[in-house]
């Protein structure tokens, strides 16, 4: 299995995909990879604070906070928790779209110009699993490969 390193709020509003259609299911990079298969999801230790009031990533948190069901409330944004771990296992089934991602059919998560690393079966641990970070694809250690199947074993 493998990892990415994605600075939070992006990796969280992946994780969200698991409960939420229209969070974030396209990763942007500017590199293409062969990898197929579950990638772990793993936030990096430094917030992207620019990105926080993006509207899609202001949408997410909002569908998140049950906002207008709920007042909006004084919270503490979810992603500046569970940084420096992995948060969700992903499945990465495309990198291409055809054309770049110019003109693209990939939603509006997808940004022109960059590899378009489509995600589907998002699974979010219950428990964030600490771990470092790295460049790239990176292998995780043993344990905390381990730590993470565990909890994809108990049902939810
Ligand atoms: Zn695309």
């Amino acid at each position: 299995v493998k990892a990415l390193t994605i600075q939070n709020p992006w990796a969280w509003c992946i994780a969200r995909a698991a409960v939420d259609p229209e969070a974030k299911t396209i990763e942007n990079r500017g590199w293409p990879t062969a990898y197929r298969g579950d990638l772990l999801i793993h936030a990096g230790r430094r917030v992207d604070t620019e990105a926080c009031d993006h509207p899609l990533i202001m949408a997410t948190a909002l569908r998140w906070s049950g906002y207008p069901r709920h007042p909006a409330p004084a919270w503490v944004p979810p992603w500046e928790q569970g940084v420096g771990a992995v948060l969700a296992v992903a499945t990465l089934v495309d990198d291409a779209c055809g054309r770049r991602g110019m003109g693209c059919r990939c939603g509006p998560w997808a940004v022109p110009g960059q590899y378009h690393w489509r995600l589907s079966n998002v699974r979010q641990l219950a428990e964030p699993v600490p771990a470092r970070g790295a460049q790239g694809l990176w292998t995780p250690p043993p344990e905390v490969e381990a730590a993470v199947r565990e909890q994809l074993a108990v049902p939810a």
